[in-house]
């Protein structure tokens, strides 16, 4: 099928760190639906280039936005890692995937397990009222190489002051040491049960996961989960865990 590319306007560049950035951008595109993902691009030597990328935007907002991480030796980071304000950028008009709210079961813990940019989806996703709605308690995990990672500080407080009582947010930094943080891979937190510690919540079936993030994270998740019981969410077969892999 035909991709309808929609040019679109910096409307603010945020850097994070030297190599992790978020772009902020408008564009006439087609309503979508939180956690979904489109493919942004640039035209590079007269040719159209682009990759996935989650938006980090909620649909009742009035910009676009995603996060990503420049690889100075790659085809398109390092041009989106140059763009400043008023520059364009090409987004597809029709977001994609089935990582929404609308695909996971319902229960009384939803845990949002991010590594990397998988945050971003998360951020979409809270910003919409029905993972509050339908669950107890809400634990959002996110795991990075270094402290100066853990981007959206700003947001998450605002979710924790709207959502005192529902909302745990647990921070893991695995190349340093840092107070008020966990130093451990998710999975190894897991297994270890420092998540369910810091959270006051156990692992049961009464428990939704979605994750996001590196695969292999993943796949090391879904074997630990696997072990008390919760399997892969499927149409066809609903299950505890909801999965995105960014690569
Ligand atoms: P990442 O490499 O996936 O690391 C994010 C977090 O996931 C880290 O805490 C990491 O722990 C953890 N992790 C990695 N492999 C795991 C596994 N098998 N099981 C459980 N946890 C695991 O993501 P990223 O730092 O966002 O980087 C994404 C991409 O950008 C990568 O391809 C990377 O090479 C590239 N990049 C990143 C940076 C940067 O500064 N973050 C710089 C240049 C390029 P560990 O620390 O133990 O690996």
């Amino acid at each position: 099928m035909a991709i309808n590319w929609i040019e679109s306007e910096i409307i603010e560049h945020v850097r994070w760190t030297d190599v992790l950035a978020s772009l902020k951008f408008k564009g006439d595109v087609l309503p979508y639906t939180a956690g979904q993902f489109t493919k942004v691009g640039l035209k590079i030597d007269g040719e159209l280039i682009s990759r996935p990328y989650s938006y980090v935007s909620s649909p009742n907002e009035d910009f676009l936005e995603i996060i990503y991480v420049n690889v100075p030796d790659g085809v398109l980071t390092p041009k989106l890692h140059d763009l400043k304000v008023g520059d364009k950028l090409f987004t597809m008009d029709k977001a994609s995937g089935f990582f929404v709210m609308d695909e996971v079961p319902d229960g009384k813990n939803l845990w949002m397990l991010a590594t990397g940019t998988g945050l971003g989806v998360f951020i979409s996703l809270l910003k919409t009222s029905a993972p509050w709605e339908r669950f107890d308690n809400i634990i959002l995990v996110h795991g990075v190489r270094n402290h100066n990672e853990l981007a959206y500080q700003e947001q998450i407080s605002e979710f924790k002051k709207n959502n005192p009582s529902k909302f745990n947010y647990i921070q893991t930094v695995t190349r340093e040491t840092k107070d008020d943080c966990l130093n451990l891979r998710i999975p190894a937190a897991i297994e270890s049960k420092k998540l369910e510690e810091l959270a006051g919540i156990n692992i049961t079936n009464d428990s939704q996961f979605m994750i996001c993030g590196n695969p292999d994270m993943i796949n090391d998740t879904v074997e630990l989960l696997g072990k008390k019981g919760l399997e892969r969410n499927r149409r066809s077969k609903p299950g505890n865990i909801t999965l995105e892999k960014y690569w």
